[in-house]
């Protein structure tokens, strides 16, 4: 015996509740047994009169209605559009004997589910005739919620033909593509795929068609403005009742947004390999001249060189110990662990501090540093350890990215609750493009390889980190390339003032020497790493020459004729590459022996350094032995060529 599905929700757990609208009370009672007899359990719920009605339709606990047609308080067609305004998916049956055919199709327009006669014999076929009902409206039902599910799906979801002509669209194609479900019913499925594209959509579908199923693969659709939207595919064949092909279902899912971490990511990796190149160079850098200055620490070198080998070690040092605290205090506001020891702070004191810190680095790169603080006291509540860090930092890249000649301003006011102090340069400037990014971890404007300039791209991710701690804000601004640059620091106002410790110790200015029969010119922006070397060659008694930029290295080398190049290769200005293609230009220059002495160490740097005309390349820190040897071999070259 087939039962009936009433509506899962409701009626799953108790037996069938029908509504019987009859007024005859024997007829009743036969419609009674013949649905009890077929279902089982099943309630009978009467409405014998219009009050009953209302009352039963306003309870709403039915699963479906059986009506007469002649009631004495009303028609049946009537009760039928009354149950169709309150529960329009309710099955409803006629079952009467005063009907007709006219009557039935008149009824079957208000949404009437069946009609059967009511004579003797038919008793027994109205409970198949509402099984049948109450199926249809059922299977209707799970229809209705599928295409509820399909249309309300974040992905696209698309039934085409086999010729890939679109039958279904549901919203989320429409969203996705920009189709309406009626613009894209009955288009070619091509609309949205790209030309360069269709064949091999065409070719998927003919695999379908033979019953194969593609499973996910990424690709790309056109949407109606022209975008181009990544995408990862299924399609899968429409089978019919007999397992016929009949078509192509096809479900789209956006990738735009995994595609777009996917790039962060590759983009975060790509920075971090820069970094780890970088942070070797940089860590290589200040080696150098600790290596060629420890040798002049020995015995019998002239009193004053050993102390200025001494100071460079320091400089050195401090150098590589500045970094190696950047980096660790990066490792720390990552890991959330870097904290502030706040206390009343004037921070004109501060900016004092940092200031005398810069000076030399800014006289050295020929620079004038002024500072601008007011008369007033400047209160914060601060760490005065980080507050000079950020400031060192700030100043540290205003005199790096400025070239001789410059200007590096420092001025600081109360504006309001806040302090401003903007650190300004008329330096190399910075594109609007990439003012967005400087304060991002490991983020460098130049190319690893190009830069000259050193540092591990932290500094201002740092600086950002630590005004954050301290509440406040930091932006950069530029007109652009070439226009200078200011970063700007907000911190919130305090009340009261504590006083400061005094400012760091300056670091001397060095100058080159040199003597002896063979010249050897040494370029190297890092003035140490150059003197030390410097140092070292003429103890080996080579007469040496020493310039920090390869406009410089130009000039002299043309002056003095030198057999012998140390060229480093990130120099200001221009690039040691472009220093050695001009020196091999020059008419004396073909036996010229360049040797690069650089902190950039990989297989293509090599091949650079040959290319432009270097004669071997050698990376920091040199074993000053190794060197030694190489310039010697070149020295007696020379001596040879000109013996003979
Ligand atoms: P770096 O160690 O490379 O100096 P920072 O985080 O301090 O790293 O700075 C990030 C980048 O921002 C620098 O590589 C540089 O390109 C740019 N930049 C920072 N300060 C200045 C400035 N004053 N003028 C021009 N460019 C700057």
């Amino acid at each position: 015996m087939s039962q009936a599905i009433p509506d899962p929700g409701k009626s799953a757990l108790r037996p069938l509740r029908l509504l019987l609208i009859d007024d005859n009370p024997h007829d009743r009672e036969l419609a009674t047994r013949a649905l009890s007899q077929h279902f089982g359990a099943v309630t009978v719920v009467l409405a014998r009169d219009a009050d009953e009605f209302e009352q039963t339709i306003a309870e709403g606990e039915f699963d479906a209605a059986i009506i007469d047609y002649e009631l004495h308080w009303t028609r049946g067609i009537e009760a039928l559009r009354r149950i169709r305004r309150s529960r329009p998916e309710c099955p409803v049956l006629m079952f009467t004997a005063s009907g007709s055919t006219e009557l039935a199709v008149e009824a079957m327009k208000e949404g009437l589910d069946d009609y059967v006669t009511k004579t003797p014999k038919h008793y027994a076929r109205l409970p198949y005739a509402l099984v049948a009902c109450l199926d249809r409206r059922s299977a209707e039902r799970a229809r209705a919620q599928l295409a509820a599910v399909v249309e309300s799906s974040e992905d696209a979801i698309i039934g085409m033909t086999l010729e890939g002509i679109v039958t279904s669209w549901n919203g989320g194609a429409a969203r996705l593509l920009g189709y309406t479900s009626d613009e894209a019913h009955g288009q070619s499925i091509e609309a949205v795929v790209p030309p360069q594209l269709r064949q091999e959509e065409a070719a998927t579908l003919v695999r379908i068609a033979h019953g194969e199923q593609v499973n996910h693969y990424e690709t790309v659709r056109v949407a109606r403005d022209g975008r181009a939207i990544p995408v990862s595919v299924r399609l899968s064949p429409i089978l019919d009742r007999t397992g016929r092909i009949v078509g192509i279902s096809k479900i789209a899912r956006d990738m735009t947004e995994r595609k777009r971490v996917e790039e962060a990511l590759r983009l975060a990796d790509q920075r971090k390999d820069a970094f780890l190149a970088t942070l070797a160079h940089e860590l290589r850098n200040p080696l150098a001249p600790i290596r060629y200055a420890t040798r002049l620490l020995d015995p019998g070198v002239p009193p004053q060189m050993a102390s200025d080998a001494r100071k460079m070690i320091d400089r050195q040092l401090a150098q590589m110990a500045h970094l190696l605290d950047d980096l660790l205090d990066v490792s720390r506001v990552t890991r959330g662990v870097l904290e502030i020891q706040r206390e009343q702070l004037d921070l004109r004191e501060i900016i004092e501090s940092a200031a005398a810190s810069a000076r030399p680095l800014a006289e050295v790169a020929g620079q004038a540093l002024t500072l601008n603080v007011p008369a007033e006291p400047l209160p914060v509540s601060g760490d005065a350890v980080r507050l000079a860090q950020i400031l060192g930092n700030l100043l540290h890249n205003a005199t790096k990215y400025t070239p001789a000649g410059g200007h590096v301003v420092v001025t600081a006011s109360g504006e309001g609750d806040e302090i401003l102090i903007s650190v300004k340069d008329d330096g190399i400037g910075i594109a609007p493009e990439a003012l967005r990014t400087i304060f991002e971890l490991f983020v460098q404007l130049e190319a690893p390889g190009t830069r000259s300039t050193g540092g591990l791209g932290i500094g201002l991710s740092l600086a950002r980190d630590l005004v954050r701690l301290h509440g406040g804000t930091i932006e950069a601004q530029s007109a652009g390339p070439g226009l200078g640059s200011e970063f700007v620091i907000r911190l919130p106002r305090v009340e009261e003032v504590a006083a400061l410790t005094g400012p760091v110790a300056a670091p001397e200015k060095v100058t080159a020497l040199g003597a002896a029969n063979v010249c050897v010119l040494i370029v190297d922006d890092n003035i140490d790493a150059a003197t030390s070397l410097s140092y070292v060659l003429t103890l080996a008694r080579y007469r040496t020459a020493v310039a920090h930029d390869g406009k410089r290295a130009l000039e002299i080398a043309e002056t003095l004729k030198p057999a012998i190049v140390l060229l480093d290769i990130g120099l200001p200005g221009m690039s040691g590459h472009e220093v050695a293609r001009r020196l091999r230009a020059a008419p004396w220059g073909r036996d010229l022996r360049m040797i690069a002495v650089t902190g950039w160490g990989q297989e293509s740097d090599r091949a650079k350094s040959l290319e432009a005309g270097f004669d071997a390349h050698l990376t920091k820190p040199i074993d000053p032995e190794m060197l030694l040897e190489h310039i010697a071999r070149a020295a007696r070259n020379v001596a040879q060529r000109e013996a003979g």
